[in-house]
């Protein structure tokens, strides 16, 4: 039995991990199905984490975190979790993706949130050929030629920013002539000579052949088509959280959530059950930044301490 089941290894994971474990806490795992870090490691830089004044790739940035806790204990299990049930003796089942599974005296849920498709005609199909959701990984494929970034938040225009230090030209392609993005970001696009913006636009389809993606047909409020031909269209228009752990078989989530599907949480991080703490992106009203995700993922550690050492 595990005094601590702690699901998703970024920010809100390993903070939760570094304090119930420097707390006492011995036999936690933190269970992450890929290498700790978290969706910042494919950021292409971070540069709004208070007291870290040098601007890292999210990939650097995120390296000395898992290493940190690890000292004081925490385990990483590289496994997916597929379901979390509570059973009557008021512990946890953690179902894993393979067959197995895990008991837990307490759990803190921290699975974040994953990049959203747009949705348009052949998306699917270039997928992976031509279409992405992560510059850091693809961008260098396109050296010196000509992509498109779709949307208008800080992800969209801060990764178009990050193309146009490797492509020849970003087409900055989004639905409405205002943007979600920071202020700031806003102006540095404006000023970038490298982006072209293509506003009050949606994407008709993308095009191309058994060799990859050539390109983009997008058309205006009035109607009117055009052309843009890339070989390289990176999606960035949201991010859905990933809740699908705590539906149960009957298709009710086992705590309370809010209209959209984010785990509601009081101000420890706990839920509507006992000894379930939600940290990070995927808790109601989050500011979905990696300081924030972090200081909820320290908050549910230090709770979730508390609730095994006194209730469990
Ligand atoms: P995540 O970082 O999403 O981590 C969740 C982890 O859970 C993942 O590693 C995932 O593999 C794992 N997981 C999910 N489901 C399961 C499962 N069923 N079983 C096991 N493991 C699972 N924030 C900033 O503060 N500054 C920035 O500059 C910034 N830039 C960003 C740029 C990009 C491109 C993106 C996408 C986000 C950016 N953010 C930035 C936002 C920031 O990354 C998030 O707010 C933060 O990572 C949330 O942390 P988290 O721990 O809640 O979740
Ligand atoms: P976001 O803020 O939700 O923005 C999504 C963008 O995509 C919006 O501009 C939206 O248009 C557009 N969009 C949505 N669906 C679309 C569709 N089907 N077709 C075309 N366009 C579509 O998402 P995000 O930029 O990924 O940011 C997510 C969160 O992470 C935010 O809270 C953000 O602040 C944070 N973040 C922070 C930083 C940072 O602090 N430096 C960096 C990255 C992300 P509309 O505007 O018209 O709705």
């Amino acid at each position: 039995m595990l005094d601590l089941a702690i699901v998703g290894g970024g920010p809100a994971g390993l903070s939760a991990g570094l304090y119930a474990t420097r707390g006492g806490l011995r036999n936690v795992v933190m269970f992450e199905k890929g290498m700790p870090g978290g969706q910042i490691t494919s950021s292409s830089e971070i540069e709004n984490y208070p007291g870290s004044a040098q601007v890292l790739s999210g990939l650097d940035f995120m390296a000395p975190w898992s290493e940190q806790c690890m000292r004081f204990g925490l385990k990483h299990a590289m496994d997916e979790v597929t379901r979390i049930s509570k059973n009557s003796d008021g512990t946890f089942t953690l179902s894993l993706a393979g067959g197995k599974s895990e008991e837990a005296k307490s759990v803190v849920v921290c699975t974040g949130s994953t990049p959203k498709r747009a949705e348009f005609e052949g998306e699917a199909e270039f997928f992976g050929r031509g279409i992405s959701t992560c510059a850091t990984c693809d961008g260098f494929f396109y050296k010196n030629k000509e992509v498109v970034a779709l949307g208008g938040g800080d992800t969209a225009l801060e990764e178009a920013l990050y193309l146009s230090h490797i492509c020849s030209r970003v087409y900055l392609v989004h639905r409405r002539d205002s943007f979600r993005a920071s202020p700031s970001t806003v102006e540095r696009v404006k000023n970038n000579p490298k982006i072209e913006l293509v506003l009050n636009v949606s994407v008709k389809k993308a095009y191309g052949d058994k060799m990859g993606l050539n390109g983009i047909i997008v058309v205006d409020k009035e109607g009117k088509e055009r052309d843009i031909a890339v070989p390289g269209v990176f999606v960035f228009v949201g991010m859905n959280v990933n809740n699908g752990i705590l539906k149960q078989q009957d298709g009710t989530f086992l705590c309370d959530m809010d209209e959209n599907g984010n785990v509601i949480v009081d101000l420890s991080m706990k839920t509507s059950v006992a000894g379930l703490f939600a940290a990070g992106d995927l808790r109601t009203k989050a500011s979905k930044q990696v300081v924030c995700a972090a200081g909820d993922g320290a908050t549910a550690g230090i709770q979730a301490l508390e609730y095994v050492n006194h209730h469990a």
